[in-house]
């Protein structure tokens, strides 16, 4: 493969042409200023339900930073995490909730949002009970281990008049808006193949991921899912068939229950076509898309940065952010300024990949092609 020659950016982008500005991470995933104007002073209170790795490490120190939202409550089942958290985050006791206590939530004027970071198969319970509780949702992914379920949770949502995001973050972080215009825009010319991949080594075997009742399927769900977005983004497009293998288990004492490789093929409308590999026994992680007239592609491409790319012309210049804080303030600005959110970070969305995903599991044990 021929090595790029690296432009400067002024160069890359006059190069790209006066369409190819991008400004560094003052628009939303709209292209829609993010302005603090209007509700200037009012940030929403969220409750983290689930104080595990993803909460702890990410999404905790994410709130320190956000303008829109702050840490307001807790949903824990454990009594040690809830005196850490309250001490380390200023939570007071009315705010830390038991799961069995939860429903309470509703009569706290504190909360607004609440975030569903739990093993895959509880969230269709506790995004419904949110729902209930008249709380907007943000709820991580998968959205949960079934279409079934997915509806349920979009249903209840809808009933309480309350809006479901779940929690794509990249669809707010710089360099994965670029390589959704690069592609959509079709800036290098139609796409015509695209390699997208995620994948890592899993460290305690015994953990929830390793249980399909639990985690819905194995790496496909944990983080293939995000192969399947990077292909849907960069064509902007609905797969309409699928093709899938698993490999052969090469340690099968610790993947009883779930895959421990896959690799799937979409074909798209308009002639595109994905290979993707998802794994828990060794790493990748990257997003590549062929055009007619070049190529562009992320690597790292999933993870939570800094991300890096590069295109046939030079490489990808964008601002460096904080994932969760992104995605969180652009969820609850607008449900400050009353917006509906944008369809491609709703229950619906969560819906469409679980569907996808499902198929895939299909294909890969009928070998056969399936139909989408
Ligand atoms: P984790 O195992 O670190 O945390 C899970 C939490 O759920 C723990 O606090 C645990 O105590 C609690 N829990 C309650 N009931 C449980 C039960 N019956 N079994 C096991 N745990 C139980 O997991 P995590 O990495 O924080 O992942 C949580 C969710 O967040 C998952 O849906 C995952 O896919 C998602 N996630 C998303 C991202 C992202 O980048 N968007 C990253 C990591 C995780």
């Amino acid at each position: 493969m021929k090595t790029p020659t690296p432009l400067s950016r002024r160069t890359f982008l006059n190069t790209l042409g006066a369409s190819a500005i991008t400004l560094p991470a003052l628009t939303d995933v709209l292209g829609r200023p993010i302005t603090t104007a209007g509700n200037q002073d009012r940030k929403l209170g969220i409750a983290l339900v689930g104080l595990g790795s993803y909460s702890k490490n990410q999404l905790a120190p994410a709130l320190q930073q956000t303008k829109h939202c702050r840490l307001a409550g807790i949903v824990t089942g454990t009594p040690a995490k809830a005196e850490e958290w309250m001490q380390k985050y200023n939570i007071p006791k009315a705010n830390v909730y038991e799961y069995k206590t939860f429903d309470r939530i509703a009569d706290n004027k504190d909360i607004d949002v609440i975030y569903v970071v739990l093993p895959n198969s509880m969230h269709a319970e506790f995004v419904i009970r949110a729902a209930q509780a008249g709380k907007h949702v943000i709820c991580e992914k998968p959205m949960a281990i079934t279409e079934k379920d997915c509806q349920s949770m979009i249903d209840a949502c809808k009933k309480a008049n309350k809006q479901l995001a779940i929690g794509y973050r990249l669809h707010y972080e710089p360099f994965t808006k670029e390589v959704m215009r690069l592609g959509q825009e079709k800036v290098f010319g139609q796409v015509k193949f695209i390699e997208s991949s995620d994948a890592f080594r899993i460290g305690d075997p015994t953990q929830w991921r390793m249980k399909k009742s639990m985690a819905g399927g194995g790496p496909l769900m944990d983080v293939g899912i995000y192969a399947v977005q990077g292909a849907r983004y960069v064509t902007g497009e609905e797969p309409v068939s699928v093709t899938a293998q698993f490999s052969p288990k090469t340690e099968p004492q610790k993947f009883k229950d779930v895959e421990e490789t896959l690799f799937w093929q979409f074909r798209f409308p308009s002639g595109a076509v994905s290979n993707s590999t998802t794994s828990y026994t060794a790493g990748v992680e990257r997003l590549y898309a062929s055009c007619e007239k070049g190529w562009f592609e992320l690597s790292p491409a999933f993870g939570y940065g800094p991300l890096k790319g590069r295109t046939s012309k030079g490489p990808i210049e964008q601002p460096v952010v904080n994932h969760q804080a992104m995605h969180m303030d652009g969820v609850c600005k607008d449900l400050l300024d009353g917006k509906t959110l944008p369809g491609h970070i709703t229950g619906e969305e969560g819906k469409r990949d679980v569907r996808l995903l499902q198929a895939i599991y299909r294909a890969a044990e009928t070998g056969k092609t399936i139909s989408l």
